[in-house]
């Protein structure tokens, strides 16, 4: 594993992949077991912990109601 700590999850299905059976990010990407999306697993796909700061940061402030369906 070049990222032991990364948690990865599926761009498409957002599932956990570090749990899915043969996991390895050493091909640059992986193919989702649960919906086949080929996911990239490289440096370039981890959040720096500034990007998830502010996204949760936006999240936290978001008000649903600011947002009406149409
Ligand atoms: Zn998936």
């Amino acid at each position: 594993m070049r990222f032991p700590d990364v948690d990865w999850s599926c761009d498409e299905c957002f599932t956990y992949l570090n749990e899915q059976p043969g996991f390895t990010d050493e091909n640059g990407s992986w193919t989702c077991t649960s919906c086949g999306h080929e996911c990239a697993v490289t440096a370039d796909n981890i959040l720096s912990e500034e990007a998830v700061e502010r996204a949760e940061q936006w999240l936290s402030n978001f008000d649903p109601n600011n947002y009406p369906q149409p």
